[in-house]
């Protein structure tokens, strides 16, 4: 956490040391295992240094990760936006977890830049826009989570962590780093990993709850992707998945069904990127996957407005689905070179 001035921890420590605060967290559109985790261990945390802590998700988030042992509720503001508004009208602190550009909060990215008290962001991607009082960037973490973990550590409120807090850390940790096998550029990860551990929790039961916990369709929509919605470029290195939303409703998708789908192709022989595009309602969300050093955040910022770490990047795309196809097709002629002199 070299980055990471002795000042603005100074601060934070003097901030939540204060007798009791009203704060709200909030994690990015989508959010996946890391955003809710470091969030739900980070409100057990402040919950139990005597602060008042409410979640907030600006939509829906996967059932799979709604097995935690902590009695955090989590509010999602597409469904309670009058709740929301109210309950940041009386916060003294918001925290932005996972996330570090307001465009990611979605839906609530007005109420976040109109808020009028502390902002802090806590985030491990890269190029933060500056739109808060306390920035804690550092992309050397392989998640939200683990950075969250050493800041609690620097400003001495590791005495506040308890086991559901370690749980929710530690799935953070373990679904950023797909089950600790990439993202891990230091031996920190362990480190946090294995002081989590001392809380005793289940990392079997953890895994399971995680990665064994998908509803029948989601099992079927997969099948069908792969089998009948996957293209494979072996020239370029590349595959592509596309799933209209006929065929979202055909399967019954529920949100995070298609989480994951992505890394598929990664695990066939010399396939070092990979696409996934899925129809929304008004757009085509686009996710991408790559391993050794092609950037798959900068081929997504250069053509699909998007951004994220070098091997998992999402953007979007304003045409149909059949024009997104067509152009990822036709853009990998232009990365051929750097596609092909990639080392894994
Ligand atoms: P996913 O493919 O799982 O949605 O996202 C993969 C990574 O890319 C995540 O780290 C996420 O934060 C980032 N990401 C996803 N969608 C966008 C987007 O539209 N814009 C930017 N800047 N980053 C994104
Ligand atoms: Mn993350």
């Amino acid at each position: 956490m070299k980055n990471i001035e002795n000042e603005i921890i100074t601060s934070l420590k003097n901030l939540f040391e204060e007798k009791h605060l009203n704060i709200v967290i909030v994690t990015h559109e989508n959010p996946d295992g890391d955003a809710i985790g470091s969030a739900i261990g980070l409100a057990e945390v402040l919950r139990n240094a005597g602060h008042d802590t409410t979640v907030i998700s600006p939509n829906d988030y996967p059932s799979f990760l709604k097995w935690f042992g902590s009695n955090v509720e989590i509010l999602v503001y597409h469904h309670k936006k009058k709740k929301v508004k109210n309950i940041m009208a009386g916060s003294d602190i918001l925290i932005c977890l996972d996330f570090n550009e307001p465009e990611r909060a979605g839906n609530i990215k007005k109420q976040l830049l109109l808020f009028p008290k502390t902002k802090i962001v806590i985030d491990h991607h890269p190029d933060p826009s500056d739109f808060a009082d306390y920035l804690f960037s550092d992309t050397k973490y392989s998640s939200t989570a683990e950075l969250v973990f050493d800041i609690l550590k620097e400003i001495n409120f590791k005495k506040f962590i308890n086991q559901p807090a370690a749980e929710a850390f530690y799935t953070g940790i373990m679904t950023d780093t797909g089950s600790f096998s990439y993202g891990i550029s230091r031996p920190n990860v362990f480190k946090v990993a294995s002081e989590l551990l001392t809380w005793k929790i289940n990392t079997e039961k953890i895994h399971s709850a995680t990665y064994n916990n998908f509803s029948k369709n989601r099992m079927k929509l997969l099948g069908y992707c792969l089998n009948k919605k996957m293209e494979i470029f072996p020239e370029y290195r590349s595959a592509v998945i596309y799933i209209s939303r006929s065929e979202l409703k055909e399967y019954k998708f529920q949100p995070g069904d298609t989480e994951g789908f992505v890394n598929f192709p990664l695990s066939i022989e010399n396939i070092i990127f990979s696409a996934l595009f899925i129809e929304k309602k008004d757009i085509i969300k686009a996710s991408f996957r790559s391993k050794g050093n092609f950037p798959a955040n900068r081929f997504s910022r250069e053509n699909f407005n998007g951004g994220g770490h070098l091997n998992a990047a999402g953007g979007e795309s304003k045409m149909t689905m059949s024009k997104t196809v067509e152009k990822f097709k036709q853009l990998l002629k232009d990365y051929k070179h750097l596609l092909s002199e990639t080392k894994i």
